[in-house]
């Protein structure tokens, strides 16, 4: 067995285990991990920004094809609601920020 097959073997076999280390390690170093990106990005904003504009068309098809194939997701999730955790109102997912900045909710505290 050579390198590559062990170590795809080892993956699927510890597969569960290694994704609870990294889950665990990404909790633990959070805020490292988002300094980094950070960091990364500033230092090839750049390359990035030159990425997004010769990119753009692809980019621009990509997002609508994954729009069309997961509509009904979407739309689903759009829908979604939950219930604050600080004054148990039912809100709208996707307001829940929003929600939370409002003196309702405010008021709650
Ligand atoms: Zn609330």
């Amino acid at each position: 067995m050579d390198k590559k097959e062990y170590r795809k073997n080892y993956y699927d076999k510890n597969r569960e285990e290694i994704l609870k280390k990294k889950k665990l390690y990404r909790e633990k170093n959070r805020e490292e991990i988002l300094e980094k990106k950070k960091e990364y990005y500033n230092n090839n904003i750049e390359k990035i920004k030159e990425y997004y504009n010769n990119n753009i068309e692809k980019i621009r098809d990509y997002k609508k094809e994954y729009y069309n194939n997961n509509i009904e997701k979407i739309k689903e999730k759009k829908k979604e609601k939950i219930s604050c955790d600080i004054c148990n109102s039912i809100v709208n997912k996707r307001h829940i920020r929003r929600h939370q900045q409002s003196k309702k909710c405010l008021s709650c505290r």
